[in-house]
């Protein structure tokens, strides 16, 4: 077993020095399958918001007359560093999160994906315009970065969420502070050890743990421009109204309960297997997990008893251990959580099909262990179903047709992710055409968006804007400046 890389009271990281908060309360950050106490994370008050905020402040005027070109120089030395430290990094993240080695440098690799992808802002971030827009008048858009800007982030990817936002806040010349999970912070203690490494002036970047105090402090300084937050929906609502009071520009990403549609002509192999690692990969706490399936019509048949075979006989363990498939979930208390909410589902009419509470893995007694659970509803009313469980559990939801299937998928309150399963393209294009949900799979288990595009989400999943990602994040980081000038012809005949 991998011993702890750390057992101090963890460092923040401001105006380019690491600093250990004294006086606050801290946390203890467990790893989820083993129970051992890994570090220490301090909860940040407002007084260490503060002085991260006023050294991004004293940085940032600097870093805005920095070059686009010289920028991105940083972020090619970013790139090379995560990928020496790749396999350091992926394994933190299973120590501290709980995902398998494979999935933690799946997740790492999407990341560093960002990186790559924003190294591109002298393209990204071109502006346009028009010359005689009106006689003797040049009009032209100009970007230019927000000034300090925060994000903050879930436990649920501790490597790759971070990286949706810090690579093009500061491409775009913008000061950056993360908020990290306090239930994940190490990762990001390894990752801003590289950044420290890089030689940026101090202050473009920062990182300030703690919790929600750490958070308020953030959405009320004044002298934050814009607050990128992805999490729980109740927490994204919170944080995008108390942001957007104070005049900030938000986007925040919340949960979601996402439906795969099974239709009777899909392939069956590619079918189990896609919606297996969807429902149950990351242990099902994945904001693209798939945690309905709607089988149409006779794919009940084809499709429910292959799938309960398959996650029967996931491999649930350590996810540094070879071959395991599936990891514990973050903490004791989401683990009760998820069984409370599959206790429910008799009374509310679903039947338990696979049963996976009260899972022991052998030599991980003190681990959070679920093992894969499915359900059969019936019908879907109840908290069961309308609540994000967030956990190894996959709801059945039959439906007798295709326009069925797609009133139970629009009939969410969230709007994350829908996806179907078929190998019919008229079929394909009604669904995609009628769904109302910000990512959509065709044939796709996890519709996750490279970082080229925008990580979408609709409903109760996303509120705000503009989304993570691509351009979407360069109009986020970025001040649309029109001018509008005015040349008259008889000026240029004075020389
Ligand atoms: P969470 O909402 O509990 O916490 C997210 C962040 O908000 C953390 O940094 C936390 O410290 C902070 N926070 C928590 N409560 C707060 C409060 N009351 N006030 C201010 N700040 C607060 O989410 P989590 O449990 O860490 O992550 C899981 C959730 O994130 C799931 O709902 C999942 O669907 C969602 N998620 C969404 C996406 C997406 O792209 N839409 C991606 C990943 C995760």
């Amino acid at each position: 077993m991998t011993t702890a890389a750390y057992t101090d009271v963890l460092a923040n990281y401001i105006g380019g020095r690491w600093q250990t908060p004294g006086g606050r309360d801290t946390l203890e950050v467990r790893n989820p399958a083993t129970g051992e106490t890994l570090a220490r994370v301090p909860l940040s008050a407002s007084d260490e918001v503060h002085r991260a905020v006023t050294a991004a402040s004293q940085a940032s005027e600097g870093w805005r007359r920095t070059p686009p070109t010289e920028r991105i120089q940083y972020l090619f030395r970013m790139k090379q560093l995560l990928e020496e430290e790749f396999d350091d990094i992926a394994r933190t993240i299973t120590m501290e999160c709980g995902k398998t080695i494979g999935e933690a440098r799946g997740e790492l690799r999407r990341g560093v994906e960002n990186v790559e992808v924003a190294a591109g802002i002298p393209s990204l971030a071109m502006g346009y315009n028009v010359e005689d827009i009106a006689s003797g008048i040049d009009e032209i858009m100009l970007r230019q970065p927000l000034g300090v800007v925060a994000a903050i982030t879930p436990f649920n990817f501790p490597g790759m969420i971070p990286l949706w936002f810090l690579p093009y806040a500061v491409a775009c010349g913008n000061c950056f502070i993360l908020k990290p999970s306090e239930r994940v912070p190490l990762t990001m203690q390894k990752v801003f050890a590289l950044i420290d490494r890089l030689g940026l002036p101090p202050g473009v970047v920062g990182l300030v743990n703690g919790g929600k105090e750490t958070v308020d402090a953030l959405l009320d300084h004044a002298d934050v421009r814009a607050i990128s937050f992805v999490g729980s929906s109740p927490v994204a609502r919170y944080i995008y109204e108390r942001a957007a009071r104070a005049g900030k520009r938000v986007q925040c990403q919340g949960g979601a309960k996402n439906p795969i549609v099974v239709m009777p002509d899909a392939d069956p192999e590619m079918t189990v297997k896609l919606v297996m690692d969807s429902a149950f990969g990351c242990a099902g706490q994945r904001c693209l997990a798939a945690s309905v399936a709607v089988p149409v019509g006779n794919a009940r048949e084809t499709f429910t008893p292959r799938l309960l075979e398959a996650a029967a006989a996931r491999r649930v363990g350590y996810g540094l251990e070879p071959d395991v498939e599936m990891g514990p979930v973050i903490t004791p208390e989401s683990r009760e959580r998820i069984e409370r909410l599959v206790d429910r589902g008799p009374a509310e009419g679903a039947t338990v099909l696979l049963d996976g509470r009260g899972a022991h893995v052998k030599g991980f007694e003190r681990g959070n262990f679920i093992r894969p659970t499915v359900l059969e509803i019936a019908q879907p009313a109840g908290e069961l179903s309308r609540t994000e469980i967030f956990g190894p559990v996959l709801s059945l939801v039959n439906a007798a047709t295709l326009d069925d299937a797609i009133a139970a998928v629009n009939a969410s309150a969230f709007g994350n992710m829908a996806c179907i399963f078929t190998t019919s393209g008229a079929t394909a294009r009604k669904f995609r055409y009628e769904v109302r949900a910000g990512n959509i799979g065709v044939n796709i288990g996890v519709a996750a968006p490279m970082a080229f595009f925008p990580f979408s989400g609709w409903k109760g999943s996303f509120f705000g804007d503009l989304h993570a990602q691509g351009r979407d994040a360069v109009e986020f980081y970025t001040d649309k400046k029109i001018v509008v000038e005015r040349w008259p012809k008889e000026w240029s005949r004075q020389f």
